[in-house]
């Protein structure tokens, strides 16, 4: 621990790691930094009115069956609470508040849960992990979120086994659409893809390969406008953006592939992101600040799965921990703020 504790301008205890994001990413390295014997307090957000909720996408998902070392799968919860429960029997503390402000421009870095304008930060610490996630974009329809996991799904790579054989269809017109429809075609019977418009957004060659496949087929200017099944999805309504005819599509699934967005708000203008908002990391985890380190989804838009999210909190973990050992002794020297 740090000797210069008894010269705090604040009162707030310095933590060695903080992790923001109890997903697979941010639960992983909380696992790997309390067994460096970190401490790390790990922030998961509270639940909201939305689909978020402690513990990242998994937690909107039924069954898990790609996750190494669970043969029979496991269901997305349970599987995240078993991450929970080993970060904290290696000495994680875990607590549910939303941040609602970081100040990473110089170090401790601090930040903030509830009132943003708090002169005090709520937390401080040596070094921070960042595992927010991404969300995917939903429809906003009524039963979507309800019937994830039953028939509604964000991603073909972990859903698309349950169709084999099944009438599908997909909601989208960029690459994540496309390359959604084109997976699934390997199990559905059918896959119809929904799009608002009457041309893709999608690159020129995801076209061609689409429209090459005759199980996919394409109902343009249609959006989706409800959801119908009893405990599972059974048909979606649709409507035709032109002539506002309606319209049943009989599908089991319905897989929304309309773009993801990352959970950066709180680090514009501190952290280096993509125009599209997800955090740029450097070397392994690091990024443009010393001591941040980033790790997930909130920084992948590429595989997006809890494995990836899982082995990038691992790394992030080790960053941090190899950081702090390396730092430390010139910190201590330096910061006056300790
Ligand atoms: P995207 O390019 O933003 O496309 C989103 C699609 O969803 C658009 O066609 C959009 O319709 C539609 N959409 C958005 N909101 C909607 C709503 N409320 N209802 C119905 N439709 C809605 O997102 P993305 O496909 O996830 O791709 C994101 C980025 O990743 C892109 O740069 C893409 O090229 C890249 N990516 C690349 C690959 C690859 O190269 N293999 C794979 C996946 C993604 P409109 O067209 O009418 O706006």
């Amino acid at each position: 621990m740090n000797p210069h504790l008894g010269a705090l301008v604040t009162t707030t205890p310095v933590r060695d790691v903080l992790i923001i994001g109890a997903g697979p990413a941010g639960l992983t390295a909380a696992i790997y930094t309390a067994r460096a014997n970190l401490a790390p307090l790990v922030l998961e957000d509270e639940p909201s009115s939305t689909s978020e909720q402690p513990g990242g996408q998994l937690m909107l998902t039924t069954e898990v069956e790609n996750f190494p070392g669970f043969p029979d799968g496991i269901m997305g919860p349970e599987l995240m609470i078993r991450f929970r429960d080993q970060a904290v029997r290696f000495g994680a503390d875990v607590v549910t508040a939303r941040v609602s402000r970081v100040d990473l421009s110089r170090r401790p870095f601090e930040v903030w849960v509830g009132d943003p304008d708090a002169a005090e930060a709520t937390y401080r610490a040596r070094a921070v992990i960042v595992a927010t996630g991404a969300q995917s974009l939903m429809l906003g329809l009524p039963r979507e979120v309800e019937l994830i996991g039953h028939g509604v799904s964000t991603c073909a790579t972990c859903d698309g086994f349950f169709f084999r054989d099944q009438d599908i269809a997909v909601v989208g017109g960029g690459d994540s659409a496309l390359e959604e429809a084109l997976f699934l075609t390997k199990f559905a019977r059918s896959v119809t893809l929904v799009h608002r418009r009457d041309e893709l957004r999608a690159s020129k060659i995801m076209q061609d390969r689409a429209f090459a496949n005759d199980k996919i087929n394409v109902r343009w200017n249609s959006t989706v406008t409800e959801l119908v099944g009893d405990n599972r999805l059974e048909r979606v309504g649709l409507r035709d953006t032109l002539t506002d005819e309606i319209s049943d599509l009989e599908v089991s699934g319905l897989f929304v592939a309309i773009g993801h967005r990352p959970n950066t708000d709180l680090f514009k203008g501190q952290l280096e992101m993509e125009d599209t908002g997800y955090l740029v990391s450097g070397l392994g985890t690091s990024t443009n600040v010393d001591g941040v380190f980033v790790c997930g989804d909130v920084k992948d838009h590429v595989y997006r799965q809890a494995v990836t999210a899982a082995g990038s909190g691992c790394m992030a973990a080790i960053d941090a921990e190899r950081w702090l050992e390396a730092t430390t002794d010139h910190e201590m020297a330096t910061e006056t703020n300790w």
